[in-house]
């Protein structure tokens, strides 16, 4: 049983009017549980293309890639779906909460798709309710996101992609569309939430202060980490 998430000599290539391009090629890294890790780099060069890959909602061309100890893309779909639901959580640019459901409900959402495992300490509710008040959002637990600032709404979307207690959490720019401010609240909470949930968390980011708060930044160019 592992404790970490890796990636092994992953490549990914497109086809492009028959011809093949090439946009990871042998990228190879790991994160342990704990443990967070910036991408950086220049837009276009594969950073989204590789958190999908990590977070099997798109598929490697070769290469492995091992989430504790689970070779995801040797699952059936339907395992798969539920592997990916309970054990990887992810953050976007934008929050994407549902506009006629409270912060409460969306939080809520992806533990309705899964049960909880059966070694669960906390119900999902008890565990909203605790990363609600955690991100400082207890106050507006019944509101609509339309209701919040954008920030206070990407501090949801923190709380929503850790409900099920998941092992590994991505986010693709989460910082992107957030004032300074915002920002750096979001970067102090990712990194902390990391550790008090003992959860790899993999950020992609263009901003120099977000990737100095992870443990380490690695950098995509020409389909390589450096
Ligand atoms: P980044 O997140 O670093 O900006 P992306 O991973 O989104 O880069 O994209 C990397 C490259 O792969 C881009 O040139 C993009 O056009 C290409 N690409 C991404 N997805 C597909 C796809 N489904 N089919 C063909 N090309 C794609
Ligand atoms: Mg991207």
């Amino acid at each position: 049983m592992s404790d970490r998430v890796s990636v092994t000599k992953l490549c990914k290539q497109y086809e492009a009017g028959g011809e093949a391009r090439r946009i990871l090629a042998d990228v190879s890294f790991d994160v342990a549980a704990g443990q967070s890790l910036a991408i950086m780099g220049p837009s276009g060069t594969g950073k989204s293309t590789l958190l999908n890959i990590i977070g099997t909602l798109d598929t490697p061309t070769s290469g492995t890639v091992d989430v504790f100890g689970v070779n995801p893309f040797s699952l059936p779909e339907k395992q798969l779906a539920s592997f990916r639901n309970g054990t990887i959580g992810f953050i976007f640019q934008a929050h994407h909460l549902l506009p006629q459901c409270s912060i409460l409900e969306n939080v809520l959402i992806p533990s309705l798709i899964a049960p909880p495992a059966p070694n669960a300490k906390e119900t999902p509710h008890a565990r909203a309710v605790r990363l609600i008040e955690r991100v400082g959002l207890t106050s507006r637990m019944n509101a609509r996101p339309g209701q919040l600032s954008g920030g206070e709404c990407q501090r949801a979307a923190v709380v929503r992609s850790l409900i099920n207690a998941p092992r590994v959490v991505l986010a693709d720019e989460p910082t992107g569309s957030l004032d300074r401010s915002s920002a750096e609240t979001i970067g102090t909470l990712l990194s902390d939430l990391r550790r008090e949930e003992n959860v790899a968390l993999i950020v992609v980011t263009h901003a120099e202060t977000l990737a100095a708060r992870m443990d380490r930044t690695m950098t995509l160019r020409d389909g390589a980490l450096v």
